[in-house]
């Protein structure tokens, strides 16, 4: 099947009204672009459970702060189409900014404390911005399930949080992170750096995975856990957090570790700004986590 390009909203309304009428469960995936096996695996996911899939590329102004990397964001949407197509999408969504905000445009999901710690705090209005394009994306497209990835924690604890609280019509599924042979989770934004700051960048996922396998041996405590993938991370130009968090409130952990537990980080390697993450599970709840699709 050829992948249709839909560049307005009501062209979308109007062609996923038919598919919907037809029976089809609809599957989306929304991204900003410059795509890579992280966003394939999502595509894939979508197209294994869904009829159709509509992948979003918006390049969202309102979650970049005014010092961001908007302008400057990698695009390529040639190989991004062949991408989407490649994966099986079947609707590739490309709004220009003035399709999505309009003249006049006022109305914000405002996420609140989930959005104001981890990345919230180095990012003021990141999240709302987050919250509110993802809205109005669940409301243009109103697809059966979406999917996002584990990579952006944050993001799928704040979007499960807008979907239960705004009673939105949408299953989450969550997918794991995708890395690079030697542990760097992909990133459109792993393509600014230089090939010095690509090596040094191994260290966020070293550190993470250093602390996983101490987790998996036995390591229960927060201040030790933390402390290993510290250690490897002495090679970042500037650490924002390293926390060990609650997977679904993203509260700070505190010994025993009894449910499911994130330690996540943010760092700067040269003037990128990476994040990654991992899930610590006492048990085979991480499983569940993943593929809960209504968690809290
Ligand atoms: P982005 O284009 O960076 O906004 O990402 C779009 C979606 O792809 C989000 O749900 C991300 O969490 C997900 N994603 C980005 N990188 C990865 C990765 N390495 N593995 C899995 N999913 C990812």
């Amino acid at each position: 099947m050829s992948m249709r390009i839909v560049r307005t909203i009501p062209e979308l309304r109007a062609l996923l009204k038919a598919l919907r009428e037809g029976g089809s469960r609809i599957g989306f995936v929304p991204t900003m672009g410059y795509l890579h096996e992280g966003h394939a695996s999502l595509i894939r996911q979508s197209t294994a459970r869904c009829d159709h899939t509509v992948v979003s590329i918006f390049v969202n102004p309102t979650q970049f702060g005014p010092a961001e990397d908007l302008a400057k964001y990698p695009r390529d949407l040639e190989r991004d189409q062949v991408l989407c197509q490649k994966h099986g999408a079947t609707v590739l969504f490309l709004p220009e900014p003035s399709e999505i905000y309009p003249t006049g445009f006022s109305t914000f999901v405002e996420p609140g404390e989930l959005g104001q710690v981890l990345c919230g705090a180095f990012r003021p209005g990141h999240f709302r911005g987050v919250a509110t394009v993802v809205t109005k994306l669940f409301n243009i497209v109103q697809p059966d399930l979406a999917f996002f990835g584990q990579k952006d924690l944050q993001q799928t604890v704040v979007i499960r949080r807008v979907v239960r609280d705004l009673n939105l019509p949408v299953d989450i599924v969550v997918a794991p992170t995708v890395r690079e042979a030697d542990g760097l989770a992909l990133s459109s934004r792993n393509a600014y750096l230089s090939p010095e700051d690509r090596q040094r960048a191994t260290a966020l996922s070293r550190g993470l995975l250093a602390a996983d396998a101490a987790f998996r041996a036995g390591e229960q405590s927060v201040a030790a856990l933390l402390a290993l993938a510290q250690k490897e991370l002495g090679e970042v130009d500037e650490l924002q957090y390293l926390e060990l968090v609650d997977a679904h409130t993203l509260e700070r952990t505190a010994d025993p570790i009894a449910r499911t537990v994130a330690l996540c980080v943010a760092a700067k390697v040269g003037t990128t700004r990476l994040i990654d993450n991992v899930l610590l599970t006492p048990d085979p709840e991480a499983v569940q986590f993943l593929s809960h699709l209504d968690a809290d």
